[in-house]
């Protein structure tokens, strides 16, 4: 598996650090609000390069975690609380706010059929890591007090800035008008804020630094450190935390352990519409269940995505969602029709699945791993070894076109719902559970017919 190191700027052979398996953080979603079609991209992405590792045989340790500790809205440690204001906004505590959008993310992830992390640690039920985070920061001389917070001196790690290729002295003289006089670096950044002696924060915690809450930064070193050991195999993020965030988490890192944390980090690039960052302001703000409202199938989202590089990202807007969705029609169709013929897979095609493999492991190149599945599509293969090697591929493309609905057209969604459900329930040899089911849609009038990976499903 070859994959693109920010860290190195170049594409290397990919070196778990452990035989055969592999340890992955991805900076999870800050959950103030709804997740919009930008955000999930970025988790698409990382489901790709979980499901390629797994495909590729490791065993896949991932985490995304949960940012529910309010961070300000300005990077320079200054601004409002994005927790306290969308608290505000909506008249609800703050956790109650993150529980809201914590939720909503997990619909998001079923949506996009994206596979469950292997851990998704909620960072105010890790303030203990961070404080002991910081405390190692600051035994190491890495640390300084204002009287805001205890703020990471930037100056004591002579590699700070290398990571993103800052210029430090350009942002020495550009310092913004707002920055914080007590701050000895611009670039210094807040590792514990005390809470304001005036006004009660909602989410606050006891430090021997006095009462406060974390920076932001923090808590994903503080969270892979835990989960993933000092050093891990690869950090994911947006291209946006490349600058800030991901840069110190290296600082504060290495301030506690004196290495880099992760071997590989690895960034996607951002959705624009209208040419445009998607914002409030210039457009394409949309939610995956906007796009469902629209009328769209969620993976037809997804398969939008994979027709784009995570390095490159995407132009979005409706019609190329449009055409993404009649080429995922397609292929759903395709083993639908295979089904409601009552097709039985015999195999997969060798010379495909290498083809495939050579896309997929060459840096995630998804939109070339799509070529291949409609080389193959149209090729001359049996049919039984078409569908048999498309549903091995879509154990990447995540695509769940092995699942029933839409088999047989005008069965009502209630129905393929429950088909669906007892299909996953058969998936994983639950067979009380499936058998349940197959009453359920027997007293509404359904029967069920099992196939090899599929079911048919037949009016009584
Ligand atoms: P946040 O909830 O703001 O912390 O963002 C969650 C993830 O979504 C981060 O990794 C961001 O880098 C990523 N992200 C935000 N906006 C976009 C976008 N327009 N395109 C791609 N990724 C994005
Ligand atoms: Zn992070």
């Amino acid at each position: 598996m070859k994959i693109y190191n920010t860290l190195t700027r170049q594409k290397e052979e990919f070196k778990p650090i452990k035989d055969g398996e592999v340890g992955i953080y991805s900076c999870g979603p800050t959950v103030y609000s709804s997740p919009h079609i930008g955000n999930m991209y970025a988790y698409v992405c990382w489901d790709v390069l979980v499901r390629t590792l797994k495909y590729l045989g490791y065993k896949v340790n991932n985490v995304v975690n949960i940012t529910d500790v309010g961070h300000l809205t300005s990077d320079a440690d200054s601004g409002e609380d994005k927790m306290e204001k969308g608290s505000k906004k909506e008249g609800m505590t703050v956790w109650e706010i993150a529980k809201k959008y914590e939720n909503e993310f997990l619909e998001n992830l079923k949506e996009l059929n994206i596979e469950t992390p292997w851990k998704m640690p909620r960072a105010t039920e890790h303030i203990a890591e961070q404080i002991e985070l910081i405390k190692k920061n600051e035994a190491n001389g890495f640390t300084y007090k204002t009287t805001d917070g205890i703020y990471f001196d930037t100056a004591k790690f002579s590699d700070y800035g290398k990571f993103a290729n800052l210029n430090l002295e350009k942002l020495r003289e550009g310092a913004r008008v707002e920055i914080n006089e007590e701050k000895k670096n611009p670039t210094d950044f807040a590792l514990w804020k005390f809470s304001p002696t005036d006004v009660k924060r909602q989410m606050e915690w006891e430090s021997p630094w006095g009462v406060g809450f974390p920076g932001w930064h923090i808590e994903c070193t503080a969270m892979s450190t835990k989960y993933l050991g000092e050093t891990f195999d690869i950090h994911t993020g947006g291209e946006d935390h490349i600058n800030i965030h991901h840069t110190n988490e290296i600082a504060q890192g290495f301030g506690a352990f004196g290495k880099i944390s992760a071997n590989y980090w690895m960034h996607n690039a951002f959705i624009t519409f209208g040419g445009s960052k998607i914002s409030k302001s210039s457009g394409g703000l949309y939610t995956i269940f906007d796009l469902k409202e629209m009328g769209f199938d969620s993976l037809a989202y997804r398969y939008l995505v994979l027709g784009s590089h995570y390095r490159k990202g995407m132009e979005f807007s409706v019609e190329s969602l449009k055409a993404a969705e009649s080429a995922y029609k397609r292929l759903k169709k395709y083993v639908d029709n295979f089904y409601a013929k009552g097709g039985v897979i015999s195999d997969t095609d060798d010379n495909y699945l290498n083809k495939f493999k050579e896309k997929i492991s060459d840096d995630l190149a998804t939109p070339e791993a799509l070529a291949i599945v409609w080389e193959m599509m149209k090729s001359n293969i049996t049919e039984a070894k078409k569908i048999g090697t498309l549903l091995k591929f879509d154990e990447v493309l995540g695509l769940n076109l092995k699942n029933i609905s839409g088999i047989i057209e005008d069965i009502p969604q209630e129905i393929s719902l429950l088909a669906e459900e007892r299909q996953k329930a058969r998936d994983e040899k639950n067979w009380a559970e499936s058998d349940r089911l197959r009453e359920v849609l027997k007293d509404k009038g359904y029967l069920v017919e099992d196939l090899k990976n599929t079911c048919k499903i037949l009016k009584i």
